[in-house]
């Protein structure tokens, strides 16, 4: 092998000489991928009656919402906005998809609609916490993920720009789910209508400052790709129509569409709306990035703020995994540090307080001594006076005479002396 010039991150580029087999890599990953199956959620949002589940039969083709007649009549009038699921397995070319869709039912419906995203995005986050939940458990083998990989968000065509409630529906969720943002039935409006609305819708968005899913090209991709990408991204907000039906063409073959007394408008055309441009995203070149996109930044995101929220700290942009036991360790590991530098401070005090009693001590023992000292001088200086004293006594007394000593000894005592 060969070395080429390192790049900027150190590695260096080799060259290989034969085959080796790690390039079946990716067909590995597709037959494990397809013999598992895939997992898809998606939400729909929007007004009853915006076509919502027309759209959804249609880009699966399949009556995923069945038909209002099958349905079983509800007792009573949806008050606020529920959400429900519904999901299908289906098969094309032998790969097996799990597809759930969760509808919302009741939004946009009131006649006040300011609080109607809420009950959307608490349903959200509760599938994030149920799979932190799981993943936050000893055993994960199996862990099911239910979180939404993405919301198609109906937007009334009205021709005039967004209103409050697809504002502040998009504002409160673009950071928790992808955003899809659709102009519904938009054989409603004529092409020129449809291009300004489609203008002033993404002026909206851009001014609010909200993000909707978009695909992003990068180096690694080829330039069919990128082409693929820009063509995509040039048709944001998808203008859609939905249709079950099949309508015959003038040619006389039977697409899906909607007929009109003037003609016909055909689903599957790109020059009568977007459907195409809008399937080709979600289900053929980027449902992986969609479920990318949620696992790895819109999740993330929220594991984040949630385990901060929760006292968890992050180590070098690294989020250790939230493990009661680990938890234990960490909180067991911070008590022994206490209990240490407890110790070290009541050593601490104890010394200082030998110290300033040795140091007493050593006062005092200097003080008696200099006492003795002082006292043990003025006695010498006494006792020295005293000697002094005493012989200065002695030098001044003279030697007595006997008669001074016995002053009537060889005197004849006078008997009459007295007389
Ligand atoms: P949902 O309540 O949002 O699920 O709406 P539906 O899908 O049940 O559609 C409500 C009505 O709108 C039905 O009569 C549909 O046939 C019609 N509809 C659905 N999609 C379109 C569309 O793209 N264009 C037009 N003109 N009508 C549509």
């Amino acid at each position: 092998m060969k070395a080429n010039a390192g790049n900027a991150a150190g590695i260096q580029k080799k060259k290989m000489q034969g085959y080796v087999g790690f390039s079946n890599y990716p067909n590995q990953v597709h037959r494990r991928s397809v013999k598992r199956g895939f997992n898809f959620t998606l939400m729909v949002v929007g007004e009853s009656g915006i076509g919502k589940s027309t759209l959804i039969n249609t880009l699966f083709d399949t009556k995923i919402f069945p038909d209002r007649e099958e349905m079983p009549p509800s007792a009573e009038p949806i008050k606020g906005v529920d959400v429900t699921s519904m999901s299908a397995d289906i098969q094309e070319n032998g790969v097996k998809l799990r597809l759930t869709v969760v509808d919302t039912p009741g939004f946009g419906d009131s006649i006040n609609n300011e609080d109607a995203w809420q009950p959307i995005l608490e349903n959200i986050e509760s599938r994030f916490d149920a799979y932190l939940a799981q993943e936050n458990r000893v055993n994960r083998s199996k862990i099911s993920d239910n979180r939404i990989d993405a919301v198609i968000y109906f937007i009334k065509p009205t021709g005039h720009c967004l209103r409050a409630i697809d504002i502040e529906f998009m504002k409160r969720l673009h950071t928790k789910v992808n955003l899809i943002p659709i102009v519904a039935k938009a054989d409603t409006l004529t092409a020129r209508e449809l291009e300004l609305f489609k203008a002033k819708i993404m002026a909206d968005i851009n001014y609010h400052g909200i993000q909707i899913f978009k695909p992003v090209s990068d180096e690694f991709d080829d330039p069919e790709t990128v082409s693929d990408n820009r063509e995509i991204l040039s048709k944001i907000p998808f203008a859609v129509i939905g249709s079950e039906k099949l309508v015959e063409r003038p040619d006389g073959t039977m697409v899906r569409g909607r007929r009109y007394p003037w003609g016909i408008i055909e689903v599957e055309n790109e020059e009568h709306n977007d459907f195409i441009k809008l399937r080709q995203m979600l289900l053929r070149s980027h449902m992986e990035e969609l479920k990318d996109s949620t696992d790895m930044v819109l999740y993330e995101n929220y594991r984040t703020q949630k385990l901060l929220s929760m006292g968890h700290v992050q180590d070098n942009n690294v989020f250790r995994e939230f493990n009661p036991l680990v938890q234990l360790e960490e909180e067991r590991r911070a008590h022994e540090a206490k209990m240490q530098k407890m110790e070290a401070e009541m050593t601490a005090v104890f010394q200082q307080k030998v110290q300033e009693k040795e140091s007493k001590l050593k006062l005092s023992e200097e003080e008696l001594y200099a006492r003795h000292k002082e006292m043990k001088t003025v006695l010498e200086k006494q006792r020295a006076e005293l000697d002094d004293k005493k012989k200065r006594a002695e030098a001044s007394v003279r030697p007595i005479t006997p008669m001074e000593q016995h002053p009537t000894k060889g005197k004849k005592k006078n008997i009459f002396s007295g007389f």
